[in-house]
């Protein structure tokens, strides 16, 4: 290319760079002490790591709904910056219970440390016949009742990573099993279900973590198999908890477009106090994981109210409870929409803003995000990118990986254009009691906010909405979900 070439180009390329005078006054007003101020507050010790449910969790809420108050958005019916969430707590007495399962080399003997219940139907039961089940797969197909009513289902998978194998596990719930057991991850402490927990006409389903059992099941091929099991499950105590998304809006300035949405989020949750942790700092603070991602929220929608600007269409600001025990504020918002999903533009959900210690490099002036390629939000971000001095990245692996691990994942299985924005994939202190607030790097986080701000201002003032690239079957379910969302042609 000739060097006359080259200028023509950048002189054309200029206009497309440069910020608006509103983006401007936008960028210039987010604040690192703002964002300082909100994460050592969230993040403090006080807060005891926002485990959901918790009192912790409880203050972080009210301390989002003040800033809200303080920013003048606006609350929704009633009045109130609260879309209340009914879930109910059980706690499973492991005092008494009992799993043995006999028939293989040696009977095997599931500990109460190594098993959670999901769903509680308590109860006991001696030498019950058992079926081995394989729904891993995605196109497994459900055995059928006859094969597992009255038995103890053994289930090759947990079933949790996608709507579709939920959707499965469900309908395996409902056949009749005695007893649905299958290999997976125990987290300790009690457990929340959607609704006032009553006991439901389901199986009960088991998960252990013991190494044993997968193996022991492994090799079986599916159907009827020679193992029995004997159990004893003890009666568990239950708790209706209200869980909390805080939610405040912009309204647009146009007559049209304002009934459309950009939904801005953040989960405000962590995983609260481990007392199994070594050493004395048992708490985990989630100061970058999520309490960056929350005041990078709440400072864009300061800033658009510092500026006076109402960009044309409404933008909803929401932060989201429970992402941590499996994206359940998202999930909950996204089943019991406040503003239609058809006419949600695009969901910014923000993660780990802070920390710009990557395990792989320090990401300084650096922006990535989770299905970075696949929608038109990757484009976006890097013209956003180059008019604020920062360089929006596609992590080859990470972007494609992370995208099912936070809350886009609830928005994009219905259809909206949906992307996490991070500056760290992983960090040293990630899911461990040092994820402190002092350790985040605020100018950076105010850097690559105007970024975000210039983001959010676009897809907010434009008359073009964000879509979905076709990316094969990265993204495929999302499209067409997205054409069943917008009935069949996009809006
Ligand atoms: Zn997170």
């Amino acid at each position: 290319m000739s060097l006359r070439a080259a200028r023509f180009l950048i002189v054309l390329a200029l206009p497309l760079l440069a910020l608006t005078p509103d983006e401007e006054k936008l960028t210039s007003l987010i604040s690192a002490d703002s964002m300082r101020g909100h994460v050592s507050f969230l993040a403090s010790d006080l807060l005891e790591g926002r485990d959901t449910p918790s009192p912790g969790l409880e203050i972080a809420a009210e301390y989002i709904a003040a800033q809200y108050r303080r920013f003048g958005l606006q609350p929704l019916a009633g009045g109130t910056y609260f879309q209340l969430a009914p879930y109910s707590v059980m706690r499973q007495s492991m005092e008494g219970f009992r799993l043995v399962i006999e028939g293989g080399e040696q009977p095997l003997s599931i500990e109460p440390a190594r098993a959670m219940m999901l769903s509680m139907t308590p109860g006991s039961f001696e030498a019950a016949g058992c079926v081995k089940v394989s729904l891993r797969q995605e196109d497994a197909e459900l055995p059928a009742r006859e094969m597992v009513e009255g038995k103890v289902v053994l289930l090759d998978a947990a079933l949790f990573r996608t709507r579709a194998m939920a959707a499965k596990r469900d309908a395996l719930l409902n056949l009749g099993a005695k007893l649905v057991i299958a290999p997976g991850f125990v987290m300790p402490g009690p457990r929340l279900t959607p609704g006032d927990g009553a006991p439901q006409d389901r199986s009960p389903m088991l998960i252990t973590s013991d190494p044993a059992f997968r193996e022991l099941i492994a090799p079986l091929a599916d159907g009827p198999v020679s193992l029995r099991v004997s159990a004893r499950l003890p009666e568990p105590e239950r708790e209706t908890v209200q869980l909390k998304n805080v939610i405040g809006v912009l309204p647009g300035s146009d007559p049209e477009l304002s009934k459309t949405y950009v939904l801005i989020s953040a989960h405000y949750d962590h995983v609260g106090v481990n007392p199994r942790v070594q050493g004395e700092d048992k708490i985990h603070n989630g100061a970058n994981d999520d309490a960056s991602g929350t005041a990078v929220m709440l400072e864009l929608a300061r800033a658009y109210a510092l500026s006076g600007q109402r960009p044309k269409r409404t933008l909803v600001f929401a932060a989201w409870f429970g992402e941590e025990k499996g994206l359940l504020g998202a999930r909950f918002y996204a089943q019991n929409p406040v503003f239609s999903l058809k006419n949600t533009v695009a969901n910014l959900n923000f993660e780990h803003m802070g920390r710009t210690d990557d395990v792989e490099g320090a990401q300084i002036g650096r922006l990535t995000a989770s299905g970075f390629d696949y929608t038109t939000l990757g484009d976006l971000l890097i013209e956003a990118g180059q008019a604020t001095d920062v360089v929006a990245w596609k992590h080859e692996r990470n972007s494609d990986a992370f995208f099912p691990r936070s809350d886009n994942q609830a928005f994009a299985d219905q259809g909206v254009p949906a992307i996490t924005l991070a500056v760290a994939w992983i960090f040293p202190d990630y899911h461990r009691p040092g994820d402190h607030w002092d350790l985040l790097d605020y100018d950076n986080m105010a850097r690559v906010t105007r970024t975000c701000a210039v983001v959010v201002n676009r897809v907010a003032e434009s008359e073009d909405i964000p879509k979905w690239v076709p990316r094969g079957d990265r993204n495929e379910r999302y499209i067409e979900a997205w054409k069943k969302l917008t009935g069949g042609e996009g809006r």
